[in-house]
């Protein structure tokens, strides 16, 4: 039986997912994919990650998928929206299928190695902007596995009914590094704290009463 497969983004969803998984488990694989977004830094946060904790972790290249995937404000030359990451505007910033895209490349590598299970980040916070981290849509895809290859696959997403305080309280208890997760859409060498991911991650940190040991322009 191979190790759960946690789809690994870089960001402190997935660092915590990562833990909770190691946590769980003893042991965990990690994948990230490059669909061509802005940041290396996220894929270096990653990287950090996925060495902290021991994981066989592999960088799989989907750029010339996100190529084809146009029009969000992640992957190509559209502004990045300003403002509250549940407002409306930040529909620009849904890339075209992409959660269910790298969920499944997660499903046929756990098939591969004959995994228990994909593990993802999706969490409540997204379910307003992105129809493909909703419930229905993790439902869906664990119908989908049972019966997609000879070797099942589950589907396992310990925060989807969590918000991102809730991870972050989860991660604490945890040690997580923070410091080594990127949230930002469109920061250089720190992060901008104006972008709705920013906002987000900053508001978490408040609620729980934690600073944020990232740096910040
Ligand atoms: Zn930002």
């Amino acid at each position: 039986m191979g190790r759960p497969v946690v789809v690994l983004s870089g960001g402190m969803d997935s660092a915590t997912v990562l833990a909770y998984t190691v946590a769980l488990y003893g042991e965990a694989d990690a994948i990230t994919a490059n669909y061509g977004q802005r940041h290396v830094r996220e894929i270096e946060s990653a990287m950090k990650q996925a060495e902290r904790y021991g994981c066989r972790h592999d960088l799989v290249d989907l750029t010339s998928v996100g190529a084809l995937l146009s029009g969000s404000a992640l992957t190509d030359e559209v502004e990045v929206p300003f403002g509250h990451y549940a407002e409306e505007t930040m529909k620009a910033t849904v890339v075209p299928n992409r959660n269910a895209i790298l969920a499944n490349v997660a499903a046929g590598v756990a098939v591969a190695r004959e995994a228990p299970a994909i593990i993802l980040g999706v969490h409540s916070g997204d379910h307003a902007i992105y129809p493909d981290c909703r419930p229905e849509f993790v439902e869906a895809l664990a119908g989908v596995l049972k019966v997609a290859n000879y070797h099942p696959v589950r589907v396992e997403a310990p925060f989807l009914h969590t918000d991102k305080a809730g991870i972050l309280r989860v991660g604490h208890a945890l040690g997580v590094d923070y410091s080594a997760t990127w949230t930002c859409y469109v920061g250089g060498d720190k992060a901008c704290g104006k972008c709705g991911a920013c906002q987000e991650r900053l508001e978490a940190f408040g609620l729980i009463g934690k600073t944020d040991p990232l740096a910040y322009e």
